[in-house]
Parts: C-alpha cells; structure tokens; sequence
C-alpha cells in the first residue's frame, strides 16, 4: 500500500486524475476514503468549510456574535474603536478550525503547495460573494523572512496573493514589504500584547516611491490577533500607502485577551 502511495504521489500533476481512480488517496482531514471533492479534501468535508459572513465587525471582521449580542450592520468592535489596527478593514475567508485549518496546516507545515488548487475554487466563491471594490488595488503578500522561506521551499502568502490577484483581476505587487528581522513564530506567543512586541519592526518596504498613494489588498495565510497584518500595514501607510485592506485565508478567534482558539497550541515553529 504504501509503494502504491508513493507512486500515487510522485505521478500527481500530469495523471494525477487518473491516478486517483487507481490509487484513491484518503482525505487529510476525515481520513476516508476520498471519493468526489478535491485532491486533499473529500466532497463531505469540502462542503464544511464556511465563509465568514456579515454581522461581523466592518472593520476588522471579527465575527459579531463573539463580541457582541446585538450587533448591527455597521458595527465597531471594542478594539477598533481604540483604532488598534493599521489597516482600514480587514476580511477572512473563514474561520481558522476544522477542514480549512487542516487544508492550511497541510500546506504550511507539510509544505504542499499543491493545497492551492482546492483552496483557489473557494477563493473564486468567497470573492464572487463580496461587494466590495478592489478596482486599482494592489495585492501585495506578506513576506516570509528569507530564512523561514527557505526552510520552507515557498512562501504561502506569496502563492495566496497570486490567486488572489488572479481572482480579481488585479495587479500583484511583490517586493514592496521586506522581512528584516527573524521573528518567534506568531503561534508560540499567547495574547495580544505579545503577539504586538514580537512582530515590531519586523518589516520594512523597499520601494516608497512605488507605495506612495497604492492602495493595497495585503495577504497573510492566517489572522489571529492582527498584529502582523497591523505591523505590515503600519509600514506601507508610513511610506505612503492610501488604503489597506486586509484578505486571509482564515481567521482564528481570540477570546478576552488570550486565545485559546485553535491557532494556539498546536502550530509548529516554521
Ligand atoms: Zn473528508
Ligand atoms: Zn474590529
């Protein structure tokens, strides 16, 4: 079984569909046989991921029934209305748990890349769904700091930002932000204020004159308190940015200040 894995895996790509008549790969996440659905998920656990959707708060789009019991179309959540964040709105295309946190698992940490093809039909419905206008926007990943990058062979925000900028239509913008410092990985740090002190001063951009007046849609696989996002978008508004808004993949939800949502504990350093 396990030579007929290994085959399975090394012919994916060219007869990839083929193969799986053949050799059925088990879904990463039920662990069943996978009939339907895509090349990670089966067609079961595909339809358990969910978009996050409205009420949630417009600007950094935490969910309103985590925070609040009557929220309205246009609320503003406790931290925004401290203008905590850097970026003027922030989306996710669902919460970090279940099928989605193992389909990003497996492509950050099991270094998949190949994850984006059956993560890129749920971007495509997500962004269909939205009435927002990203027209003359830039999609611009969040780096990797070189080192992470290379441990990892690719940088998951970058191959995010590029199926964004496909979705929409609009133009990618790579190599404006710079990684400059190593960090602890965000996952490690516990709450809010040490998420903040860990990731401070961690980039800076190296083409002001470019920023200067871009409005810019900033990637990041995963947003947990927002901090690195904040730090990101911080930079780019003090080289000049005009608009930022924020697009991951998911969103891990803190409770109070510490989170003790499912990004805490179990994401490993890389
Ligand atoms: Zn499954
Ligand atoms: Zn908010």
């Amino acid at each position: 079984m396990k030579v007929f894995e290994k085959i399975s895996q090394l012919g994916r790509g060219a007869f990839g569909s083929v193969l799986d008549l053949v050799f059925p790969r088990d879904c990463i996440y039920c662990e069943s046989s996978r009939k339907g659905g895509g090349d990670f998920l089966c067609g079961l656990c595909q339809r358990e991921i969910c978009f996050l959707e409205s009420p949630y708060c417009h600007c950094c789009g935490i969910p309103a029934d985590i925070s609040y019991d009557f929220p309205t179309e246009n609320f503003e959540c406790a931290l925004c209305r401290k203008n905590t964040f850097s970026f003027d709105r922030a989306r996710s295309l669902g919460p970090y748990d279940a099928a989605l946190k193992k389909l990003i698992h497996h492509f950050k940490f099991n270094k998949q890349p190949g994850v984006m093809k059956d993560i890129a039909p749920f971007m495509a419905d997500y962004f269909a769904g939205q009435e927002d206008s990203w027209e003359e926007f830039y999609v611009v990943p969040v780096p990797l700091f070189y080192r992470r990058m290379k441990a990892r062979t690719f940088d998951q925000s970058f191959l995010i930002a590029r199926e964004v900028a496909r979705t929409l239509g609009l133009p990618l913008a790579n190599g404006l932000l710079r990684r400059v410092r190593d960090t602890e990985s965000q996952a490690q740090m516990k709450t809010k204020a040490e998420r903040a002190k860990n990731i401070k001063g961690a980039f800076t951009v190296d083409r002001p004159d470019r920023t200067l007046g871009m409005d810019i849609l900033l990637i990041d696989d995963v947003m947990t308190t927002g901090a690195t996002v904040s730090e990101a978008a911080k930079m780019l508004k003090q080289a000049g940015a005009g608009q930022i808004h924020v697009f991951t993949l998911a969103r891990a939800l803190p409770y109070g200040n510490v989170i003790v949502g499912p990004s805490a504990q179990t994401d490993p350093v890389i």
